[in-house]
């Protein structure tokens, strides 16, 4: 049984522009025929047609930047500590459908809490629910002096973190291999040192023969390795030493981009945390005061040294770091795109065919899914409006009118948008402010009694009585 599916226009993922009136035959889950519909195959008895000559097709969406387990987490604690493994591992399935439904078809979580990410790739590639296809890390890498070695040194990293602190190359290599045993694709390296005094900003949390020594090893063990970088040192580091991707690579100077060059490095910017930093954090969120400023300025520097990069020829790759409450799953990982066209200077099909095709190097199985061309897997989407005039249109998620994979067409509840969380973690912010007598005095008392209760309270408590 044959699906044919007439298309107003298709975008293969391979050329810059879309062909009018096309056709997609699928059998078996695979393209087995592309071309101008008037010369498509007639449909035989019990084949199956599907009209959207009024709609633009185009391959599923990747994203290489997609934090599955961290539940729209409003804070590190969050990230890692309150909710237990298991809990984050259920709320990962419902993040992974949320970013389906929005047209992604294929994610790397570069870092995850404990075995989170591989466990909800391999239920997803058994069928059991649907879901994109998942690339999945471990814990993320890192010295004490590095990014996700958070807490102080008398917590450390707990185990249900996702961090692993290395504290020696003997270490290092030992946590790549029990991450190899247990069946990561990718290796995450934590490349930015950010506790010390050096008042220089970002500095290499690993050494040079460090980060040389932790890629060697995770190459021989047939692993790829992706770091996350914001300073000039780490990625002049990550760069010599090979690895497959710099995460943002803000500051990368003339030594890490010549050097990423002669190593076959690719950068994937990562600009959406930034910019919806900036554009839309309140003045009562608790890093109100620092935190965009921080974002202005490393966004300026990306402008600069990323169109540097590119401009040198480095291969650049598309992902949003999504999971962070400033950006949560199928809202807004569309909008790095717009990024970077705006900031970066890229051609709307230029990203369009990373988003769909340059991606798929750094995922598993990539060459199956990498483009819509007879061989390859069906995973598509049906687009109300033209992505190459306007790459804003994949934001709107109800512009987004189908999304198929393996030549079945997905059919996914309505999830909510902000996702329940678990009692336990209401167990840290609960206030933005110290309520002094002097502060008090600026507010009037909110009203003692029921009435004053917000309606989640009142649902917690009504059904508690019940
Ligand atoms: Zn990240």
């Amino acid at each position: 049984m044959k699906t044919i599916i007439r298309c107003g226009k298709l975008f293969t993922g391979l050329a810059d522009t879309a062909e009018a009136d096309q056709a997609l035959v699928i059998e078996g889950g695979r393209i087995v025929w592309t071309g101008a519909y008037a010369a498509a195959p007639n449909p035989e008895a019990g084949d199956r047609f599907v009209d959207h000559a009024a709609r633009f097709v185009m391959p599923g969406l990747s994203d290489l930047h997609t934090h599955l387990s961290y539940g729209n987490a409003r804070s590190e604690e969050e990230v890692d500590l309150y909710a237990s493994l298991e809990y984050r591992a259920i709320r990962s399935l419902a993040a992974a459908q949320r970013m389906l439904k929005a047209g992604y078809t294929a994610i790397l979580d570069p870092a995850t809490a404990g075995h989170v990410t591989p466990a909800l790739r391999d239920a997803l590639f058994t069928g059991m629910f649907a879901g994109p296809r998942i690339t999945a890390a471990g814990q993320s890498l890192t010295s004490r002096q590095g990014l996700y070695d958070y807490y102080p040194s008398w917590i450390g990293c707990p185990s249900v973190s996702t961090g692993a602190l290395v504290r020696s190359p003997t270490e290092a290599i030992e946590e790549i291999r029990r991450q190899t045993k247990e069946g990561v694709d990718v290796i995450k390296l934590a490349m930015d040192g950010i506790q010390g005094d050096r008042k220089s900003g970002l500095y290499a949390g690993f050494t040079q023969e460090e980060t040389t020594a932790m890629v060697r090893e995770a190459k021989r063990l047939g692993r790829k390795v992706v770091v996350h970088v914001r300073g000039r040192e780490g990625a002049m580091y990550a760069a010599r030493a090979g690895v497959d991707i710099l995460y943002h690579a803000s500051r990368i100077d003339n030594e890490g981009i010549r050097a990423a060059k002669d190593m076959g490095v690719s950068i994937c910017p990562s600009l959406l945390l930034l910019v919806n930093n900036i554009e839309y954090a309140q003045p009562d969120d608790p890093s109100y005061d620092w935190w965009p400023g921080i974002n202005r300025r490393e966004l300026a520097d990306a402008k600069i040294n990323l169109r540097k990069a590119y401009d040198a020829g480095i291969p650049f790759l598309t992902g949003s770091e999504t999971g962070f409450g400033i950006t949560p799953y199928g809202e807004w990982s569309a909008k790095e795109f717009e990024i970077m066209v705006n900031h970066l200077g890229m051609s709307t099909a230029e990203v369009l065919r990373m988003a769909t095709h340059g991606n798929r190097a750094m995922l598993r199985d990539g060459d199956e899914h990498d483009s819509l061309v007879a061989g390859k897997r069906a995973d598509f989407i049906v687009v109300d409006g033209d992505p190459l005039a306007d790459i804003t249109v994949l934001q709107e998620r109800s512009q987004i009118t189908d999304v198929w994979m393996d030549g079945a067409r997905i059919d996914l509840p309505e999830t909510p948008v902000e996702i329940p969380r678990h009692q336990r973690e209401a167990s840290q912010g609960f206030w933005n402010r110290t309520y002094t007598r002097e502060v008090a005095r600026g507010y009037t008392p909110n009203p003692l009694g029921m009435d004053g209760m917000s309606k989640v309270e009142s649902t917690i408590i009504s059904e508690a009585a019940e």
